[in-house]
Formats: C-alpha cells, sequence, structure tokens
C-alpha cells in the first residue's frame, strides 16, 4: 500500500523536483503551497508524512504544525528549514516535528528520513496503547483509522476528532459547547445543532443500534457521554 505525504512547500521548482522524486519512490504525493491550504489538507485527510517547509505564504511552517497538534493530528511531519535557523530547529522540534533538514539538501538524505520515520511509526497491531476498542469498532489514533468488524468505517477528518474527543472523555457528561470549542474550535460560527448533527452520523456509522445508541448517549439537557 503506498504511503500518502503532504508536502507543503511553495518553492515551485523544489515542489517539482520533490513532488517527482517522491512519486518515482512509490509515494501517492499532496501538495500545498501555503500555509493555510496545507493545514486544510492535513486536517481533512490522513497522511503518513508531512513534508513542512518553514517560510511559507499564508502561514508559517511552524503555525501550522503548532495548529495540526493542537487540533490532535499526529502525523510525523519533517520540516525544511534555510539554512542558520538554528532556533527555528529547536522550536520545530518542540513544537513535535519528527525531524528538519537545512535547505538546500541532497534527495538522497530526505528518502533516507522519511524512511526511518516511517519504519518508527508503529504499525496498528504492535501499539495497543494507540488503539482504542469498544463493541465492534476498533480506532486507531495512529493512522487515524477506523473499523467495524475489521472493514473500514469512512469517517470525515470532523467525525473522527469528536469521536476521538469523546472517547478520551469517556463516562463524563460533555456539554455541545465543550465540543464546538475544542472538536471544531478553528473553524468559526458553527451551531449546536451542527454538534447533534455529527453525532448523529457518528452513530450511523458507528452504533449496531443508532436509534438505541449504547455508546455515544445523549444526556438531555446537558449533552453527552461517550461509555464503551
Ligand atoms: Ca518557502
Amino acid at each position: 500500500m503506498s504511503k500518502k505525504i503532504l508536502l507543503v512547500e511553495d518553492e515551485p521548482g523544489l515542489v517539482l523536483t520533490l513532488g517527482d522524486c517522491l512519486a518515482d519512490e512509490g509515494y501517492t504525493v499532496t501538495v500545498a503551497q501555503d500555509g493555510e491550504t496545507g493545514l486544510h489538507k492535513a486536517k481533512e485527510e490522513a497522511f503518513d508524512l508531512l513534508i513542512l517547509d518553514v517560510m511559507l505564504p499564508r502561514k508559517n511552517g511552524f503555525d501550522v504544525l503548532r495548529d495540526l497538534r493542537q487540533f490532535g493530528v499526529k502525523t510525523p511531519a519533517i520540516m525544511l528549514t534555510a539554512r542558520g535557523q538554528v532556533i527555528d530547529k529547536i522550536l520545530g522540534l518542540k513544537l513535535g516535528a519528527d525531524d528538519y533538514l537545512t535547505k538546500p539538501f541532497d534527495m538522497g538524505e530526505l528518502l533516507a528520513r522519511i524512511e526511518a520515520i516511517l519504519r518508527r511509526t508503529p504499525q496498528p497491531d504492535q501499539t495497543s496503547a494507540e488503539v482504542y476498542t469498544f463493541g465492534d469498532v476498533r480506532v486507531d489514533y495512529r493512522r487515524a483509522e477506523v473499523t467495524r468488524n475489521g472493514q473500514p468505517v469512512e469517517l470525515a477528518a470532523r467525525e473522527y476528532h469528536l469521536l476521538r474527543y469523546l472517547i478520551e472523555h469517556r463516562e463524563a457528561t460533555i456539554s455541545r459547547d465543550e465540543l464546538l470549542n475544542e472538536v471544531w474550535g478553528y473553524d468559526a460560527m458553527p451551531t449546536t445543532r451542527t454538534v447533534d448533527v455529527h453525532v448523529g452520523l457518528l452513530r450511523q456509522k458507528l452504533e449496531p443500534n443508532p436509534r438505541h445508541p449504547q455508546f455515544i448517549l445523549t444526556i438531555h439537557g446537558l449533552g453527552y457521554k461517550f461509555v464503551g
């Protein structure tokens, strides 16, 4: 299965060279040419790796990474820094970058770093702490994948993050406002009705009987509670 890489880089020449080179190595490459677009794509789709330039239009690479980590996206990231950005390097690692490369870099070096990171990214079955199961549902945090009876369940990014938040706060009653703040925080203006719609979608996809949910419970007048 081809590994998916999101390349966030604004220099057209580098995009072209890197894109070709990664594709030749068998990776599936998606390109974003500014920070905002990169952030959006990384939130909406599960990638195996991010290659993130620091100096980007609209949103710099650090801010993209910080926002992603706050959003709960743990995709490993390699940051591309300009020569001499030592402080940047430290900041990047603090923010949760897995590696960095200083431009200009050798393509072989980048490929080696990519392989190293993908190799040490644990596969689902080796990391029980990264997996949560309830009923016949299995949630793989590391890969951001959900299966039911072994069959993949297609969840939109928002549904996935909602599910994750519910699981992480299981047994607690969570208000719609809290869910809006924590799960929707960055994309302003949804209403509490949005939460209900997404809870409904999750139930449709994950509950044995969506009309009588046994995992994602409605606590009348208060919000929702995950039990499982
Ligand atoms: Ca740049």
